[in-house]
């Protein structure tokens, strides 16, 4: 019998569709993508340049664990100066994505039977994550009447002497919440009070509109700097994706045991990667500052487009670039051999008659929407919601 941990683990469903959608396009099928969050831009120009050089000077051979000096410190410096966390090349582990640096971070963390707080509708991984590691995912709703904002009341009711850590990720995949400074202090106020780790997903930073405001909780004060794991990386802001390239900052002893499971596992991510990310982190931002206000426009148009599709109900979420369409009015409704029950039966619906993707809410614990991402041109986003409205009208 294979180990009941993965059994009971749900494959990742952004991870599968992007395979299902690229089935569809080597068939000849146009689809409209908006299912994966990743940038629709070139890695710019000087990162690339960068890795270019260290491939020229042979920079090709295994790195340090927890990554190369250069870019530990390059991390730190950001981390100080940007987040305002108190932070040094010693609390810095460079991971394969933002994706290792939170698995690592609730391996290194939970026991079996510690329970961990996610706040939901949460990314596709972190339950799973939580499960692998033998520990319990306690879920806590954010709701959509609150703008999917952090209600510490209800936080609070979840919190027992089994919580090892809770999981934030703030701007929200899938939702786009930017949580508040004051609802941020609210939960480190809590955390330090019970020896509560957090694990503060910040990989979309980067990406706000209007007055959204990112701030990052180990900066508070020394204490919950402690008990904080910050983690990023540079995929979303950079157009980095496919470089697997995040890291995580935290406490130095906490750090170590981070480090030996890398150690233990992948070792340290691409030489070549981590030449490109420190010309990423010191090189120009203003190729990142386009990219936010390209997805602006994009959001500001979209925004407007789902709102005016009958049935369709539509938050302004502030941050990241998803939105999340309230897709329930259509449950009970049908089309030729499409019944839609779900967000999962709507997903499908979209790709087969609109060939649409979009990545059905319940994958995120949000089972009445849908995500749209919006990292793709505004040309095929304008095609995309065309088709899609298309196919809600034949719902009956
Ligand atoms: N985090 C992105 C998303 O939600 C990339 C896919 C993944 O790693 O889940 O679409």
């Amino acid at each position: 019998m294979f180990n009941k941990r993965v059994l009971n683990v749900k494959p990742s469903a952004t991870a599968e569709l992007i395979g299902k959608v690229a089935d569809y396009k080597r068939r000849g099928i146009d689809v409209m993508q908006f299912n994966v969050g990743e940038p629709d831009f070139d890695t710019p120009a000087h990162i690339c340049d960068e890795a270019r050089l260290a491939l020229d000077n042979g920079f090709t051979r295994y790195t340090a664990v927890a990554g190369i000096h250069e870019l530990r410190e390059s991390i730190a410096k950001k981390l100080k100066n940007e987040n305002g966390i108190d932070c040094a090349a010693e609390n810095v582990a460079v991971t394969v994505g933002g994706k290792q640096a939170v698995y690592n971070s609730i391996i290194a963390l939970c026991n079996e039977g510690d329970e961990v707080i996610v706040l939901t509708p949460c990314w596709v991984s972190y339950i799973e994550m939580v499960t692998l590691a033998g520990a319990i995912p306690v879920l806590v709703e954010t709701k959509e009447e609150e703008d999917f904002l952090l209600n510490i009341d209800n936080l609070k009711k979840a919190v027992t002497d089994k919580t090892k850590a809770i999981i934030i990720n703030t701007p929200n995949n899938p939702t786009g919440a930017v949580y508040t400074r004051a609802s941020l202090e609210e939960l480190a106020e809590l955390a330090v009070a019970n020896n509560i780790y957090v694990i503060s997903d910040e990989i979309y930073e980067k990406l706000l509109y209007e007055n959204g405001q990112h701030h990052s909780i180990a900066s508070f004060n020394e204490d919950i700097n402690k008990l904080t794991l910050t983690i990023n990386g540079f995929a979303k802001a950079f157009a980095m994706t496919g470089w697997r390239i995040g890291y995580v900052a935290g406490d130095k002893d906490l750090m170590k045991q981070l480090i030996k499971i890398q150690g233990h596992s992948t070792s340290a991510t691409n030489s070549i990667a981590q030449k490109a990310a420190v010309a990423a982190l010191e090189g120009t931002q203003e190729p990142v500052a386009h990219m936010v206000s390209e997805y602006a426009n994009r959001r500001e148009f979209l925004f407007k487009r789902l709102n005016e599709m009958e049935n369709i109900s539509c938050a302004k979420a502030t941050g990241a670039f998803y939105l999340v369409p309230n897709i329930s009015k259509f449950f009970g409704k049908s089309y030729n051999e499409y019944s839609i029950n779900d967000s999962f039966d709507m997903a499908d619906y979209l790709l087969d008659e609109a060939k649409v993707a979009v990545v059905p809410g319940k994958a995120f614990e949000m089972p009445n929407n849908i995500r749209i991402a919006y990292s793709n041109s505004l040309d095929n986003i304008k095609e995309g919601m065309n088709r899609m409205e298309e196919a809600f009208g034949k719902l009956k």
